[in-house]
């Protein structure tokens, strides 16, 4: 199933999205501001990000712009009640795949981005490695010399988490923060024990982890 973003900071608009996009099938997560909406596309594999220009802090073409510059290519459809041909441009030179002038209807904001999942292009980065594995993004798929390690989602999560930190420090409050969107995970084990259950699925039977702890500050994925 499909992942699409939707950030929008206007509540109805937002959940009359959320709804449409549901029944259409896809899998909807909400964000209501764009700093909210770049952790989120930037913390986990999106099939497709919908985002309004207009939000408090962080703008939309802001929020593409800067995941375009950290070598995303999640599909974008920008959502703007500017019309001139100089906010067209200005939108789609930010990095955004399309563009829908409010107010729109909903089919017609449903076949836009069923026609950008077509296109799909997935984050150019689709497969990670670090520590051995290989981690495939589109797929969610988590490989050693070719054999299937079963991951849960959230230990999949984590597990890419740490592998786009690959050789450096992830704190708690990190993870709590991108994987769990709440850094009041860090104050709990919660995130320890994924680290341990992901540590009991990766490890080779001797040596050390492949998720080394950082004291004092987190775990390191080994490159
Ligand atoms: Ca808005």
């Amino acid at each position: 199933m499909a992942r699409i973003l939707v950030v929008e900071d206007e509540r109805k608009v937002r959940r009359g999205l959320e709804r449409a996009l549901r029944s259409a099938g896809y899998e909807v997560e909400t964000a209501a501001t764009g700093d909210e909406g770049l952790a989120r596309a930037t913390a986990g594999a999106l099939d497709c990000l919908v985002i309004d220009w207009m939000l408090p802090g962080l703008e939309g073409v802001d929020v593409v712009r800067k995941l375009r510059a950290g070598g995303r290519s999640t599909p974008v459809l920008l959502l703007t009640a500017r019309d001139t041909v100089d906010d067209r441009v200005f939108g789609l030179e930010a990095g955004a795949d399309d563009y829908l002038v409010k107010p729109f209807a909903l089919a017609e904001l449903l076949a836009r981005v069923m026609a950008l999942l077509r296109r799909g292009r997935p984050d150019r980065e689709t497969v990670l490695r670090a520590a051995g594995l290989e981690i495939d993004l589109v797929r969610r798929l988590v490989t050693r010399g070719g054999a299937e390690v079963a991951l849960t989602q959230r230990e999949f999560a984590v597990l890419e988490y740490l592998a786009r930190h690959k050789g450096r420090a992830v704190t708690r409050e990190m993870l709590g923060r991108d994987v769990w969107n709440d850094p009041n995970y860090a104050l709990t084990n919660v995130v320890e024990v994924y680290v341990n259950l992901l540590r009991k699925k990766l490890d080779p039977p001797d040596g050390p982890s492949v998720i080394a702890t950082v004291r004092g500050v987190g775990y390191r994925l080994k490159d």
